[in-house]
This record gives structure tokens, sequence and C-alpha cells, in this order.
């Protein structure tokens, strides 16, 4: 799956996404993640790419042409195939909260391109022209788009075949079973005093399986109620 992240700042996204399991799924080729400076398209002689906005208001917003100029060259860039699907997003504290089940269904595309905002969010135009959908990473409000495309990226390339070492990581884990995760130990044995409960070393895998379970169940509970009653219904 390739990912397109049009921002003022690549060399950050670029950071960030070169690190760890998304850097090496990078390097061996099972995720293409290309980081496109929207300022190298700006027509302004000075690479301007924000201005006032009309109506008046505090702050600058970033101008349509040089993301039009941006996005069009990813496109151009990209080798035309009958298959080939895309979504293009907008990361934006407007937008669809961000969840599992909307990382689980940008997975299913062959391209996403990301549009990070900055100062007082984008021209309105861009989005109406370009974007299929905006996302929020959440009721908080961040100085740039930049954080939540890292965000949206990690998860979905998690989900990609060849990201992680085994799919189990992500099948058994808090969100992506329905319910939060049981609690894990490893060694050593004893720390400060606390042991690792007996079942885990007991070797009965039927008797660990129940007691994660139950673990998993009386977290949910105690912490996200909203979740354990989805499961419910679910079940
Ligand atoms: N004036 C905008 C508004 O009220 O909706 C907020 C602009 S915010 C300061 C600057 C940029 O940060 C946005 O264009 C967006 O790309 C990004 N951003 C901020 N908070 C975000 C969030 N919760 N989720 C996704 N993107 C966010």
């Amino acid at each position: 799956m390739r990912f397109d992240i049009m921002t003022l700042f690549p060399e950050f996204v670029d950071g960030i996404l070169n690190e760890s399991i998304i850097g090496r799924a990078r390097k061996s080729g099972a995720i293409d993640v290309r980081c496109h400076n929207i300022r190298d398209y700006s027509e302004d002689k000075h690479r301007r790419v924000d201005d006032t906005p009309y109506g008046g208001g505090r702050g600058m917003l970033m101008a349509a042409p040089p993301i039009y100029n941006c996005y069009r060259a990813v496109i151009d860039s990209q080798e035309s195939s009958g298959a080939f699907s895309r979504r293009v997003i907008y990361m934006s504290p407007a937008g669809t909260l961000f969840n599992q089940k909307k990382a689980e269904e940008l997975a299913g595309y062959d391209n996403l391109i990301i549009l990070c905002g900055h100062y007082e969010g984008v021209d309105q135009r861009i989005i109406d022209e370009i974007v299929d959908e905006e996302i929020s990473i959440g009721d908080f409000v961040l100085t740039g788009g930049e954080i939540p495309a890292c965000i949206v990226t990690d998860s979905v390339a998690r989900l990609l075949d060849g990201v992680l070492s085994d799919s189990e990581c992500y099948t058994e884990e808090s969100i992506s079973s329905g319910l939060l995760e049981y609690p894990q130990y490893t060694r050593p044995f004893e720390f400060h005093g606390v042991s690792v409960p007996d079942v885990l070393i007991s070797g009965n895998h039927a008797n660990i399986d129940r007691w994660r379970r139950e673990q998993a169940l009386i977290k949910t509970e105690r912490r996200r109620p909203d979740l354990l009653e989805q499961f419910q219904k679910e079940q």
C-alpha cells in the first residue's frame, strides 16, 4: 500500500515514520510512504503557502493552489492501473472520529493521500475539490495535521501483510478484539515483591485462556463500559 502525505513539514513526518516497525516495513517494501512538501508547489516567489482569511479573523489559512499542485503531482507520479483504489483524507479536528474500524476500512485501499493542515486550516475549496473524507484523531486541537497523519498511517500500516511479524499481534489486542487487553507479564517472575499470577506459569492453556478472558472483561467493564456493552451486543 502506498501512503502519500502532503505537509509543510515532510522531515518531521518522515522522521517519525522511519523508526521501529513502520521504518522496517518501509525498508522491506511492505509499505511505500512518501512525504511531499506543499511549499515546493507554491507559485509565489517567496514560496508562501498561506494567507489571511476572507472576512477577517485571526490567523492564517493554507491557500488552495499549492495544495492542489502538490496533489496533482502526487496523482501524476502514480502508475495508472484500473484496479487502483485511492482515498484522500484531510486531517481535521472537524472530521469524523478515527477508530480501529476506520483503520481497518482504510487498510483496504491501495493508496491513501493524507493532507496535513497547519495554522487555522485550509481553504474550503481544496477540501471540496480533492478530499473524500475528513478525519479527526480526537476532540482536541493540535497545531498541525502531521501527528494525526502519522497516527493514521501507523494504525493502518500495522494491519497490512508483512508489517507485523504475526497477525495474532493485532487480532487479540485491545480494541481489535472488542475488549481491552488482559494484563501481561514477562521476566523477572517477581518484581518489587509482586509475583506473576500463578495461572500463567501453570502450563494449563485452557486455564490461561479462561483467566485472560476474565481479566479482559473485568478491565473493559471498569474502564470502558461502552465497549463492553457493544461487545456483548455483538456476541
Ligand atoms: N481552525 C481549525 C478548526 O477550528 O477546525 C483548526 C486548525 S488546527 C489549529 C491546524 C491543523 O491541525 C488542522 O488543519 C488539522 O490538519 C490539524 N489538526 C488539529 N487538530 C486535529 C485533530 N484533532 N485531528 C486531526 N487533525 C487535527
